[in-house]
């Protein structure tokens, strides 16, 4: 018997079997990441392989049955994947895991388009926490849909392809930035300069005219969309970082990518759900707004999730308020792990670590576990049976050093419904940069422990 404990490293507990099945993982997560820039196009995307994999759209009228696999997509930006096991889901309940495929970015405003200094920009307002300056002198890629007068719905995505052009915010140059520097990060790029490049060609046409290349910008998207200036009203398009997923490090254990946070945690919930074959009933939920605090239709605030367990309990006239009693809940979110560039920000023997597994948070929140779920001692301990009996490795750990600051998930959502819930993730460096970095190893280990709490 173990009397200490210490943390254990994936890639040096794995045999060359593991390890390839852990690079192979990798690739299918960086193939999905690649589509999934926006929760739109992560929900399209899990929609696709949902349908791949034998699922079928839901509906709330219908009567489900043991076996039964079914998709929900709410508003093309959340998805639930059920799959109806045999046992009685009165006193089984219902195994949950919810992950969020909205992450930070820099959203169009209403009236986007202006004209200055020969340059036509779009102004954005951004979505969630960002570091603005990080988002400057930056390759952007524009994602989103606008709606014509009449309802006609128009597909945006520009900047992903090889040959498409990308969009660009400008940053001042150093020779000149004596005063930018003096000034705080916070404040060196304040969220008005946010403005993106997006054309540069005056119209021939309108000599006359005093924005002329706003004109021609106009006259090119009415062209190849039929888009006219007040669509932008009726639009919700943003800029994300334009590129693909990456492998880094000369041995590749790394990925950086735009918003690991949190299809990093999204796609293993998706795996584990299609890989699975479980007499409990399943359920994975994509999440939409959980950057701007879960708000709205498509949010983990939303009624959706209960309307969606409720048709599953009258499916088999069980009582709803049993079934979400007898769930069991995992919240699937990205943490902070350990930086050792930045070590003071952390408290080492409470911090995760990068490739040392799943990480466990009992509970998230600020300063006095301000606005959290933290989960009680006999659900951790469900949760540590479930993993260990399973061979998934997995360590615990705080989202930083008390009192440095904080942050929540969408736990606290699920287990206000009476719903036993812990946070289970991914830990992440550069946690809301343009880029951020994770490990192949933790991602895998993230999928081993939906695989083990689904079963
Ligand atoms: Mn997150
Ligand atoms: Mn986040």
């Amino acid at each position: 018997m173990e009397l200490k404990y210490t943390r254990k490293n994936v890639y040096k507990e794995a045999d060359g079997k593991e390890l390839e099945k852990i690079y192979e993982f990798a690739e299918g997560y960086k193939a999905f990441l690649d589509k999934s820039k926006t929760e739109r196009g992560a929900s399209a995307e899990a929609c696709r392989l949902a349908e791949e994999n034998g699922f079928k759209p839901f509906s709330f009228n219908e009567k489900l049955k043991a076996g039964d696999k079914r998709y929900f997509l709410n508003r093309g930006k959340n998805i639930f994947l059920i799959r109806v096991g045999t046992e009685d889901v009165a006193k089984d309940g219902i195994r949950i895991m919810v992950a969020h495929v909205d992450s930070p970015r820099l959203d169009l405003k209403p009236n986007p388009m202006y004209e200055e200094a020969g340059l036509c920009y779009f102004k954005t307002h951004y979505y969630g926490g960002i570091k603005k300056y990080q988002w400057t002198a930056l390759p952007l890629a524009l994602h989103g849909v606008v709606m014509l007068r009449g309802g006609e719905k128009k597909e945006i995505c520009v900047g992903e392809d090889d040959n498409d052009p990308i969009f660009y915010i400008t940053d001042l140059l150093p020779h000149l930035a004596q005063e930018q520097s003096q000034k705080t990060l916070g404040k060196a790029i304040d969220g008005e300069s946010l403005n993106a490049v997006i054309g540069g060609l005056p119209s021939v046409d309108d000599e006359e005219e005093k924005e002329s290349v706003k004109a021609a910008v106009l006259k090119l998207l009415n062209k190849k969309y039929g888009i006219t200036e007040i669509d932008f009203q009726c639009s919700e398009l943003c800029f994300v970082p334009a590129g693909r997923a990456r492998d880094v490090g000369f041995d590749g254990a790394l990925i950086s990518a735009y918003g690991h946070d949190d299809k990093v945690c999204a796609y293993p919930e998706m795996r584990a759900v299609f890989d699975c074959d479980s007499p409990h009933t399943v359920l994975a939920v994509f999440a939409d707004k959980e950057e701007v605090g879960s708000d709205g239709t498509t949010g983990m605030q939303s009624k959706v999730i209960s309307d969606v367990i409720e048709t599953i309990a009258a499916s088999f006239k069980a009582n709803p308020i049993e079934v979400r009693y007898n769930s069991k809940c995992i919240s699937a979110d990205v943490t902070a792990g350990y930086d050792p560039m930045f070590g003071s920000a952390f408290e080492k023997r409470n911090t995760t670590f990068i490739s040392c597994g799943a990480a466990v948070s009992k509970y998230t929140g600020a300063r006095g576990k301000s606005s959290t779920n933290d989960a009680s001692a006999e659900y951790m301990g469900f949760i540590r049976d479930i993993f260990e009996d399973n061979g998934v490795i997995w360590q615990t750990g705080e989202l930083g050093a008390v009192d440095i600051g904080g942050g929540g998930t969408v736990a606290k959502f699920i287990s206000n419904l009476g719903i036993d819930t812990v946070d289970v993730g991914v830990p992440v460096l550069s946690m809301h940069a343009p880029y951020e970095l994770i490990s192949k190893a933790d991602v895998y280990s993230l999928y081993k422990a939906c695989v083990a709490f689904c079963k």
